[in-house]
């Protein structure tokens, strides 16, 4: 005791004042050897098992009726709140007393205070020490025993808690520790720590199985400048260590191998070095690099996918182009079947006119009339004073062949103008393509036949297809065929009407307008190619007279005959043109 008391002095350790017994103090020393050993036992333990444990053995160290511990949850942690009672306390009562102690806890924790039992009788003192884990965490200590809490108490209660404290701080260190190693063992990053001469100490899984390595034997015999692949050492060496060692880091791309394929990997490297805490000197250097392969061929897909987009825009554009072609080619062909049907459109006018010319001829005829009458009246006259009217004069004999001479100049005026009208001045005959020649009268002849469907077929002999024609003149004698044709099945059930060419023998063809029709009654076949015969109220009976003179004009020859199915059949027989 004396020589504690020597060593340490009284000042500074009050509780040695109190053991002058030998049996306090062997009790003492037994309890502080007991704590001391505590740590070992709690190795494996958990927060709530230290706090149970320490509170279990102050319980007994301290004689005490309740030893309550609480330590707030850190990180992920739950708080941990552990009551142990004596055998004075029941069971019921300590979850008043926790509530009690919890308050005793939080203030301060040197001051001892006294309260009224809530257990009984006295006042109940209480002790507390704070844990040096986290704000809040104390053991709180209470006892009736008036001498409560001693110094040796409260030296026990002090070195319990640094204890806990020192216990839990290691746990929740070598948690945090075993945290870190997990996600650095988890990383898909290569992690390394290597000394400063390069002799690689640890490598997580993700660097043995990027670099094909068997295990930590064979990575001992390397070094990191071996996980290179041969071209990069001297960059390695030369540029980015010294950086490392000046500067702290190096950051950059390099090329490491695969030990078993020999494979060149692209990596992102973060090269950095450890300092020591404390001294501030260079300790280690370690890496955390990025296998670049999947980003590169990431960048490889993006490339090929970006040259396959542009390959297909080229193969659109040119398919545009094309359709563009096929546009520019469609509106080309358009416009000609335009320009066609103008030119279509013209000669049904011009055919219109020749129809209106057939009627013009009635009303010329009776205007030829005129003249004609005139004219013979002043012959007759004429004729008259030479035969009986000696002598006359001569001045009224010269008026009156003048008069003849102007009404036959009239008459021949008129005629010309006529034949002015029909013909437009054209009389050129060339070899024609009878077919297409048919097809045009077809298609104007159907454009103004009204709402009767009439089914048209035209079926051309491949060695009748040339004839020698005025196209326009024979085109109207194929229009007035037609139309007739069609104005004639208005009213029939079977509306069928056939266009046939043949060739005959050497030397003509023909083309025969077949039709399902009313047919054409005795009378009217009689007079049927004279002008003015007609069936329709509104006909001029001038058509087929027309149609004959034109088709006899052209060295041809146009007839009728009643079709035994019912109907009309009109051919027109023309000669085969020249071989030239
Ligand atoms: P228009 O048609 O002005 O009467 P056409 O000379 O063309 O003059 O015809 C004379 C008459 O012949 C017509 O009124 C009609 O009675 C008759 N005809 C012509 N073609 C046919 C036909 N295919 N079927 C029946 N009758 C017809």
């Amino acid at each position: 005791m004396a020589e504690l008391r020597c060593v340490l002095g009284p000042g500074e350790m009050p509780w040695v004042d109190e053991l002058f017994e030998p049996q306090e103090l062997r009790h003492c020393i037994r309890d502080l050897v007991a704590l001391s050993t505590l740590p070992a036992i709690w190795k494996d333990y958990d927060t709530r098992q230290i706090a149970d444990s320490v509170a279990a053995a102050l319980l007994s160290m301290l004689h005490a009726d309740v030893i309550f511990v609480t330590v707030p949850g850190l990180r992920d942690e739950p708080v941990v709140d552990v009551t142990r009672t004596g055998q004075a306390v029941s069971i019921g009562s300590s979850g008043h007393i926790e509530g009690i102690l919890r308050g005793a806890s939080r203030g301060d924790r040197e001051q001892i205070s006294a309260i009224d039992n809530p257990l009984g009788k006295g006042t109940l003192r209480i002790a507390a020490a704070p844990i040096s884990f986290g704000r809040d965490a104390a053991i709180v200590a209470c006892s009736v025993d008036p001498q409560f809490p001693s110094e040796t108490h409260r030296l026990l209660l002090g070195i319990a808690a640094n204890q806990a404290a020192l216990a839990m701080q290691r746990r929740h260190a070598e948690a945090e520790q075993r945290r870190l190693a997990s996600v650095i063992e988890r990383s898909s990053e290569f992690v390394g720590f290597a000394h400063l001469d390069g002799t690689p100490q640890y490598l997580n899984n993700a660097a043995y199985e990027l670099l094909g390595l068997s295990g930590i034997e064979e990575v001992q015999r390397l070094n990191i400048f071996d996980f290179m692949a041969p071209h990069e050492r001297a960059r390695a060496l030369r540029e980015a260590l010294p950086m490392v060692m000046r500067t702290g880091r190096w950051l950059g791309e390099l090329d490491f191998r695969h030990f078993r394929t020999g494979e060149i990997i692209p990596f992102l490297v973060d090269w950095f070095r450890i300092d020591d805490r404390r001294t501030g000197h260079p300790t280690n250097m370690a890496t955390v690099s990025r296998d670049l392969r999947p980003q590169r061929k990431l960048e490889g897909d993006l490339r090929r996918l970006n040259e396959s987009l542009e390959q297909r825009v080229t193969e659109r554009t040119s398919e545009l182009a094309k359709a563009l072609e096929r546009l520019t080619l469609e509106a080309e062909e358009r416009l000609r079947a335009d320009a066609r049907a103008q030119q279509l459109q013209a000669e049904l006018h011009h055919a219109s006119r020749l129809t209106a010319a057939g009627q013009m001829a009635g009303a010329l005829t009776h205007e030829l009339n005129q003249p004609l009458t005139a004219f013979t009246n002043s012959v007759n006259a004429g004729r008259r004073m030479i035969a009986n009217d000696p002598p006359y004069r001569i001045d009224t004999l010269r008026d009156v062949l003048d008069e003849a001479a102007d009404q036959a100049l009239r008459a021949g005026e008129i005629i010309r103008r006529l034949r002015e009208f029909v013909t437009r001045g054209e009389t050129e005959m060339r070899i024609e393509n009878l077919p297409d020649l048919i097809r045009e009268a077809s298609e104007l002849a159907s454009a103004g036949t009204g709402p009767h469907r009439v089914q048209v077929r035209l079926s051309f002999d491949p060695r009748a297809e040339a004839v020698f024609a005025n196209r326009i003149q024979l085109q109207q004698v194929m229009l007035n065929l037609i139309r007739n044709a069609h104005e004639a099945m208005a009213q029939s059930e079977m509306r069928e009407l056939e266009v046939v060419t043949a060739r005959l023998d050497d030397k003509s063809i023909e083309i025969a307008v077949v039709d399902r029709g009313s047919g054409l009654p005795d009378n009217i076949v009689k007079h049927l190619f004279e002008p003015f015969h007609t069936t329709k109220s509104d006909g001029m009976g001038l058509g087929l007279s027309i149609c004959r003179s034109i088709v006899e004009a052209h060295q041809g020859k146009l007839g009728y005959e009643p079709n035994c199915g019912g109907g009309a059949v009109f051919r027109v027989k023309l000669p085969v043109p020249l071989e030239r």
